[in-house]
């Protein structure tokens, strides 16, 4: 239940100690999603893409978007953007700080002698074509383009197309169109939700088909890339599931109350359906208190604060006896942010198991890494920080291994692949090895 007008807005509130396991285990999950019921929806919006291409753009972006689209895709160049000097320079500043950190995660590439004359190496390549949803159905979101096109432009890729929802006039978001040319954007696909993603995983008469499509975005753009993944025609990859943004927030006797609802609130107005957690290590009644009260001040405050009573009634604070505790707890959550408010935050981060990012004492908010830090903002939710990765630059490349075997090598390995390939009954691969060992 929402919260009403007037009344306290609040976190649930449990105590570990009181909680039964199977208690315990309730929290840990996320909301349950209708997948049949979803898919039911978005598959037709991908078949008629697939099969109609352009023109089956324009009627969904008539019927979702209310916009009568002439051209379906921008090609670069792209017009010159208007920007205030102020937003130009924060895009500037946090192009410049994502570039720097992506950059350092290039290379990797190494050469292995395995046995005397047996050189193995690998090396990367990026992926020729991508595609970067960035959404933009109730907020611009220039940051998104940030996060996917630094990395495919530090990558290397050769096409990197952007598609995102059109505004009422039909244009591309300023903002948007301005980090489009600093990533070196070729394409814009003016269109959201399901058909952008259908569009860009099968091509059109004017869609660029890509290998692979990354990005966050609502349950039908998830939908969509969750079908185009799993069907072999459209022979494209996506970077992960995606559902909606969470933080978990670690807080102790340490904490600042006010930087701590603060935290909380970023995350909660993002939707309705935001997750919040807070875990209260050791904490008095009234240094909860204090919190809670800090939560409905600030919200009470914000413009989004309808979403906001929504949100936050819906998350929850669980208080644990220690730090450890809630590390313990956090790692079986698996949240996509995860906020370290203690003094000696930096002390716990190397047993931190599974997160998609972690912010580190009370000076790092999680909206400098949503914006401006360095890392990136697109990362594994509803769990899934337990085997995925965020996008970094390695998600737009891949890696491929050669070897080389001189007469020695081949001579020091042969017996070996000869006695395996016996075992497995393939003579051919084993007469490949002879047929060479008869030579030297
Ligand atoms: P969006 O761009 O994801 O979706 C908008 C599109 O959805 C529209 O263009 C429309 O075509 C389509 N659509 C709307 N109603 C539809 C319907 N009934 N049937 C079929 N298609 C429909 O923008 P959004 O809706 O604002 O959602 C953005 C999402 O991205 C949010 O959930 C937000 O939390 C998430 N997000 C996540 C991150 C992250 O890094 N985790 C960053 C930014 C945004």
């Amino acid at each position: 239940r929402a919260a009403e007008p007037g009344e306290q807005i609040r976190m649930r509130l449990y105590d570990a100690a009181d909680l039964t396991g199977e208690e315990h285990n309730a929290l840990l999950q996320r909301p349950i999603i209708d997948s049949e019921e979803l898919m039911g929806r978005v598959r037709p919006i991908v078949s008629a893409v697939r099969a109609n291409g352009d023109v089956a753009i324009r009627e969904f972006t008539r019927k979702f978007d209310r916009v009568d689209l002439d051209d379906v895709v921008l090609r670069a160049p792209f017009p010159e953007p208007q920007l205030s000097p102020r937003v130009r320079e924060a895009i500037d500043q946090a192009y410049s700080n994502i570039h720097k950190f992506h950059a350092a995660q290039l290379g990797g590439d190494i050469s292995v002698e395995t046995m005397p004359g047996v050189t193995c190496a690998r090396f990367s390549r990026a992926i020729e074509r991508v595609g970067l949803y960035v959404p933009g159905g109730t907020a611009v979101l220039p940051s998104s383009a940030l996060m996917l096109g630094v990395p495919a432009q530090v990558a290397g890729c050769s096409e990197i197309v952007l598609a995102t929802p059109p505004r009422a006039d039909g244009s591309i978001v300023p903002e948007v169109l301005y980090v489009a040319h600093k990533v070196g954007a070729t394409a814009i696909v003016k269109a959201g939700g399901a058909q952008a993603i259908a569009a860009m995983a099968y091509g059109t008469e004017t869609v660029p088909k890509v290998d692979k499509i990354c990005g966050p975005g609502n349950q039908y753009v998830t939908a969509a890339k969750m079908l185009a993944q799993n069907d072999t025609a459209a022979m494209v990859s996506i970077d992960m599931p995606a559902g909606p943004s969470e933080v978990l927030v670690i807080a102790d006797s340490t904490s600042n109350p006010a930087y701590v609802a603060s935290d909380l609130l970023s995350q909660a107005e993002h939707g309705p359906d935001s997750q919040v957690v807070l875990l209260a290590a050791g904490i008095t009644d009234a240094e909860l208190a204090a919190i809670e009260e800090q939560v409905h001040e600030q919200a009470s405050r914000l413009p989004r604060v309808a979403i906001v009573r929504q949100s936050i009634p819906k998350s929850y604070c669980l208080r644990v006896a220690s730090v450890a505790e809630a590390i313990k707890f956090s790692n079986a959550y698996a949240p996509e942010h995860l906020i370290l408010h203690n003094d000696r935050a930096n002390t716990y981060v190397k047993d931190v198991i599974n997160a998609g990012s972690v912010f580190v004492g009370p000076y790092s908010p999680e909206s400098c890494g949503d914006y401006a830090s360095g890392t990136n903002h697109t990362l594994p939710t509803y769990g899934f920080s337990r085997m995925y990765s965020g996008v970094n630059t390695a998600t737009f490349v891949k890696h491929i291994t050669s070897q080389e075997l001189t007469r020695e090598g081949l001579a020091n390995i042969g017996q070996t692949v000869m006695a395996l390939a016996e075992v497995e009954e393939l003579e051919a691969h084993r007469n490949a090895v002879a047929i060479r060992l008869r030579d030297l």
